[in-house]
């Protein structure tokens, strides 16, 4: 058989390694096998400007279709990758047909992690991943008085500034002490509340859904756990999201919450890669494993492995980076805050642009900035090299 990239999943990471592997010269067959019914895409705009109907589907596509057919890209929408058999090397397909494959590289990406709670099946209630997703709520908002948002993640409270800019009322119920816990410094969390509260959004944290109230089958609100109802004819649930490791399981490919891969992409198994969301990977910066969801983790993770596909050894060693619109902040983050036991602020919060540095035994680990992209550039270098810098410096 001639060369043959299998695909399975044809998301951002997957668009991205197809065109790396054309313009690594491969030359062999690449087939991309993806279960949604679009052309791969980029979700960042589905809780931005997509959803808030400002840019269209053309905006959103990674590539059109002109760019497959160009580059000879076999692309497989609405067909699912059912089963892989590593020892002969070939994926069983949801209609059957049973590909060979000489590389398989691996983009399932995540799903939504959905409340197990009552009235979970309600209309009106939506969770957000898919272009799909973001048509159904970007509709429901347009007739909405009241909006609930469960989770006030980075999505969460995307969703709730396009909803806001929309006229909804809104309400973002946070379980933890404060929005943006899991990935933020307390200093970025307050001014992202601030700033939420400035546009009339009620920011409850503390707040642990007990189930969601209906009438007639319909959503009409959110019940707390010590009984307090929260009324909204639209709920959005940005809860986080799991891996989508079962293919890899079944095969024998080890996983631990997302598929084991080594520095150059690879996992345990000959031939086959993991790339993007669905991975965890070494990160040699922070001394353990990471999964991470982002578009530049996806995008890098996609050119180390087609480097690798067509004959290079690379290594994937990068620091997380992640950014987010809301209203008229753009935020960047790099690196990992956890742990930190200092923190400098550059720039005057209140006048809404400023660096947060996260400092660990007077090492910069990780940095956010708020309109402060210039500056941003500088705490990619910082937190990159863990570096230690004195606090009088960065302020
Ligand atoms: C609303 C939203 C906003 C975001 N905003 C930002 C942002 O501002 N900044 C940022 O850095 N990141 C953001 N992200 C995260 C970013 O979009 C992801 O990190 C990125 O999409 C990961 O790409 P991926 O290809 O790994 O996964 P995905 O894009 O999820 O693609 C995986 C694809 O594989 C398909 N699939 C799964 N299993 C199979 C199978 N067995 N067979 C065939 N197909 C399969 C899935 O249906 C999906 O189409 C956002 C995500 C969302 C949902």
């Amino acid at each position: 058989m001639a060369e043959r990239v299998v695909v399975a999943g044809a998301g951002h990471a997957a668009g991205q390694l197809v065109a790396r592997l054309r313009a690594e010269e491969f030359a062999g067959e690449i087939v991309l096998v993806g279960d949604e019914a679009t052309l791969p895409y980029q979700r960042p705009p589905l809780s931005k400007a997509y959803m808030a109907g400002e840019i269209g589907l053309e905006r959103v596509l990674l590539r059109n279709q002109a760019f497959y057919d160009d580059n000879n890209i076999d692309v497989r929408l609405n067909t699912r990758v059912d089963a892989v058999d590593c020892d002969a090397k070939s994926v069983t397909l949801n209609d059957g047909e049973k590909l060979e494959y000489t590389h398989l590289v691996l983009a399932t990406g995540t799903r939504v992690r959905e409340l197990p709670v009552a009235g979970a099946g309600l209309s009106g209630v939506f969770y957000l991943r898919s272009l799909g997703d973001a048509d159904g709520i970007g509709t429901a908002l347009k007739t909405t008085p009241r909006v609930a948002v469960v989770g006030g993640g980075y999505i969460g409270l995307e969703v709730a500034a396009i909803a806001r800019k929309a006229g909804c009322e809104v309400t973002v119920l946070e379980a933890m002490p404060r929005v943006l816990a899991r990935t933020t410094t307390e200093t970025t969390s307050a001014h992202m509340t601030e700033l939420h509260a400035g546009h009339g959004v009620w920011i409850c944290t503390g707040a642990k859904v007990a189930s969601f109230a209906g009438d007639g089958g319909q959503v009409s609100g959110v019940v707390l756990d010590d009984g307090e109802l929260v009324p909204a004819e639209v709920v959005v649930v940005g809860v986080g999201v799991l891996p989508n490791q079962e293919i890899a399981e079944a095969a024998g490919i080890t996983v631990n919450d997302g598929i084991v891969v080594d520095a150059r992409g690879a996992t345990n198994a000959e031939n086959v890669w993991a790339i993007g969301d669905c991975t965890r990977h070494p990160s040699a910066l922070y001394g353990t494993t990471l999964r991470l969801e982002s578009v530049h983790n996806a995008m890098t993770q996609s050119r180390v492995v087609a480097a690798n596909i067509a004959g290079k050894s690379i290594e994937y060693n990068e620091v997380p980076w992640f950014w987010t619109d809301q209203y008229d902040a753009k935020l960047q983050s790099v690196g990992i805050p956890d742990g930190h036991d200092q923190t400098v602020v550059r720039g005057d919060p209140a006048a809404g642009a400023f660096t947060v540095f996260a400092l660990k035994a007077g090492r910069v680990v990780a940095a956010e900035s708020v309109n402060a992209m210039r500056e941003h550039m500088d705490c990619r270098k910082l937190a990159g090299a863990q570096a230690e810098v004195a606090a009088d410096v960065l302020a």
